[in-house]
């Protein structure tokens, strides 16, 4: 489907279901020790955010966790087993019934999972997503953007992608600019995206995100990801994923810039949440629909809501018959949401 002039977005709520995580990226502010805050969002609040951002409009509601955190922290691993879960990827799956029930859809990144558990969430979920990041195993290294981080490693990103294609789910991913890749790299991360996008037809978007450096992470003194540099990639991203592609730039994160990458080749601008923050980058503020819509028709283009799951891929070779259902009552005739 191509998108001409017509650039998307979702309306969205996170919830950061739990912020321990058991790798240590060095570009992180989402990760968080037991002590510093919460060992997970209780079920309670997860269903009245979900209800609160569905009464608002919202139509995403964004489950964002570490990674596999109950194999590193006891204390929370019989948190989750006094609710009755023994893994993150169950209490992930019991929520997400929980918030289609709401009314809103279930858009999960849970980082590497095992083809069952994706199954699982499957039934529940608008779409998934597994930012790649980078095809480079020498960020692994000592000193570097992945040293400690098991689940960074690319073939394993790699293989929950596959699993994601087999099981036809309509899939997110995309890489991270700025991390200390070299220019090969990043065009090799992208590559490594298109051949299973063109094995599977399976992904939906491709998030272009860029670096910035914040106080307390491991890269603090790092530069941020060159606007030129972001500029280039979009470009190139879009050549060679092509016309029919969806290419995301996080608004938040390029506030002032992203009417220009559109121009570069972007037609998405993410999720916008009304009532949450980016937990991922909690300095970023979202901006506001009207101006996004108002900066955007000076240049031509119309700004359209869409799902979680975007047109082309609603049916049912992506969609459980219980998500489909709710997703007819959303969308008008060309699958974008109704007004
Ligand atoms: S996997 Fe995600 S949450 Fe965990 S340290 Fe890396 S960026 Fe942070």
């Amino acid at each position: 489907m191509e998108k001409g002039n017509t650039i998307t977005f979702s309306k969205n709520v996170f919830i950061p279901l739990t912020r321990l995580c058991r790798d240590h990226c060095g570009y992180c502010t989402f990760k968080i020790e037991p002590g510093e805050g919460e060992l997970f969002i209780p079920p309670e609040e997860v269903i009245n955010t979900a209800r609160n951002g569905a009464s608002l409009g919202c139509t995403e509601l964004l489950f964002v966790t570490g990674d596999k955190p109950e194999l590193k922290y006891p204390i929370y691993r019989d948190g989750l087993s006094k609710l009755g879960y023994g893994t993150t990827a169950e209490y992930l799956t019991a929520m997400s019934e929980a918030g289609l029930r709401e009314n809103i859809f279930p858009h999960t990144n849970m980082g590497v999972a095992k083809c069952e558990e994706l199954a699982a969430l499957r039934e529940t979920n608008a779409s998934m997503g597994l930012m790649l990041e980078t095809i480079s195993e020498r960020l692994l290294r000592k000193g570097e953007a992945h040293y400690r981080s098991p689940d960074k490693v690319p073939k394993l990103r790699l293989r929950t992608t596959e699993y994601a294609g087999e099981l036809r789910i309509a899939w997110t991913s995309g890489i991270l600019v700025g991390i200390g890749e070299t220019l090969e790299e990043r065009i090799d991360s992208l590559f490594a995206i298109k051949r299973l996008s063109d094995k599977y037809g399976h992904i939906q978007e491709i998030i272009i995100q860029n670096f910035n450096p914040k106080q307390g992470i491991i890269m603090e003194k790092h530069l941020p990801a060159g606007f030129l540099d972001m500029i280039k990639t979009v470009s190139v991203a879009r050549l060679i994923f092509g016309k029919r592609m969806n290419i995301q730039i996080p608004p938040n994160l390029n506030s002032k810039t992203f009417p220009l990458f559109i121009l570069a080749g972007a037609n998405d601008l993410g999720g916008v949440s009304p009532i949450t923050i980016d937990y991922v980058n909690p300095e970023a503020p979202w901006p506001q629909v009207e101006r996004m819509e108002r900066s955007l028709g000076e240049l031509g283009f119309t700004l359209k809501e869409r799902l979680p799951i975007y047109p082309e891929f609603i049916g049912e070779e992506f969609l459980s018959n219980k998500v489909l259902e709710r997703v007819k009552g959303f969308v008008d005739s060309s699958g974008y949401v109704a007004t």
